[in-house]
């Protein structure tokens, strides 16, 4: 048995979301229909007379199929339930939700208005033809977000939040993937404050890098980095967008492969963007047709300097064989979250059942030369899954989850030690 190694680094995490998700109130252990009513009625009397975010109910991870009655709260008994206050319950999977009438009016929909950009998305009841209640898709988004923006006091909390979750956990530094424009402002406070308790890594959208790069020395110190920018190549594999090379098995209509969300030639772009501003560039690239667009466009973009860390690839959850040496021949960083592999496990299986061997090679990426902790990174995508360090140790090792049996696990071949898992959480490296 290895010891847990101190101290730790979180490579891919959403700080901000992270924290407002510990405050909001989870249904993960509801056991049915009765039992969520009873915490909305609970939740609005706490919330009823409320201003902003805090007038609302919004629960999360409501797993209905596994409550004893096998369906969503209605309309009417989430308007019994929690009368004026708005109130929405989200599933686990981020896809449908419930909501009241409060809420539905607040996001302006109405049964027979369609939602953009995918249409038709409300449930109406069956006879009445008023909404049910039930949102799926862009009018689940469109309830859940109704809500008041948080205010900065509001964000600065849900930060203080996320970085106690994280210090909790033994992490000594974190990477921000996608941050607010507000979020180097807080930090740096926090840092002259003497109340930051790790050291922070940006990475603002691509399209802000310059603007933000353009007042960091207000901010910016030795804990409080901007590292560089952050693009999108693809989807996800649950979402059956994330752009593969072979066809999914049940793939969306007129998408088969899944997309590619950006042009080969923007992807250069901002790997030349990056290296102006002497700053890193992150890619979002899930399936392995989009890491090998995004390998190639780095070749092509022929950087000004050294290589070694300018870009790092995000998930690359499937890569194929000939694309596995290219990370350390190009010197980009492959910054994987085995946890992913616990979560996906049926949707893998479903969509992906002829390419699971290609699933987070990581026995070939260390032996292609990918240093654990180096060109070889692990973080969790907090608060997509939980930041427990312990998820992508077991991920990474054993390639199932905990107790399922050794026939379950994905890619067997490709499991690594447990001591070479906890190095790819061991800070250093290129980031200093
Ligand atoms: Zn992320």
């Amino acid at each position: 048995v290895i010891d847990r190694p101190q101290p730790l680094r979180e490579a891919h995490a959403h700080l901000a979301a992270l924290g407002q998700s510990l405050g909001l109130v989870s249904l993960a252990d509801c056991p049915d229909l009765g039992a969520c009513l009873a915490i909305v009625a609970r939740e609005a009397a706490k919330a009823r007379g409320c201003a902003g975010a805090a007038g609302w109910v919004r629960l999360t991870q409501a797993r209905v199929n596994g409550w004893r009655e096998q369906r969503w709260p209605t309309r009417s008994e989430l308007d019994q339930a929690a009368g004026e206050v708005p109130c929405v319950v989200f599933s686990f999977d981020h896809h449908s939700a419930a909501a009241n009438g409060a809420a539905m009016a607040a996001a302006g929909l109405r049964a027979g208005v369609p939602v953009p950009p995918n249409g038709q998305v409300i449930e109406t009841a069956p006879g009445s033809g008023e909404a049910s209640g039930l949102l799926l898709e862009q009018a689940a988004y469109a309830a859940w977000n109704a809500c008041p923006e948080p205010t900065p006091q509001e964000q600065r909390g849900f930060v203080r939040a996320g970085l106690k979750h994280l210090a909790g956990l033994g992490y000594v530094e974190v990477h921000d993937l996608h941050s607010q424009e507000w979020l180097g402002p807080v930090l740096g406070e926090m840092e002259r404050a003497g109340e930051l308790t790790m050291r922070v890594l940006l990475y603002p959208p691509i399209a802000r890098l310059r603007a933000v790069a353009a007042d960091r020395a207000a901010w910016e110190s030795a804990r409080v980095v901007l590292a560089g920018g952050k693009l999108f190549a693809d989807g996800t594999l649950n979402a059956r967008t994330a752009h593969m090379l072979h066809r999914y098995a049940e793939p969306l209509l007129g998408m088969p492969r899944g997309q590619c969300m950006v042009a080969p030639a923007a992807i250069e772009a901002a790997v030349r963007e990056a290296d102006e501003l002497g700053l890193h560039l992150a890619v979002h690239a899930i399936g392995d047709g989009a890491v090998r667009t995004v390998l190639d466009a780095i070749e092509r973009a022929a950087p000004s300097r050294s290589t070694t860390g300018l870009c790092r690839v995000e998930h690359a959850e499937i890569i194929d064989a000939t694309d596995v040496p290219r990370f350390s021949k190009l010197g980009v960083v492959c910054s994987v979250q085995p946890c992913h592999l616990l979560t996906d496990v049926e949707a893998l299986n479903r969509f992906v059942p002829h390419r699971l061997e290609r699933v987070l090679p990581l026995r070939e990426l260390i032996g292609a030369g990918c240093k654990p902790g180096e060109l070889l990174l692990f973080g969790s995508d907090a608060p997509i899954v939980r930041a427990d360090p312990g998820d992508s140790i077991q991920a990474a090792v054993h390639r199932c989850r905990p107790g399922a049996g050794a026939g379950d696990a994905i890619a067997p071949a490709q499991a690594i030690s447990e001591g070479e898992a906890w190095a790819c959480f061991a800070p250093g490296g290129v980031y200093g």
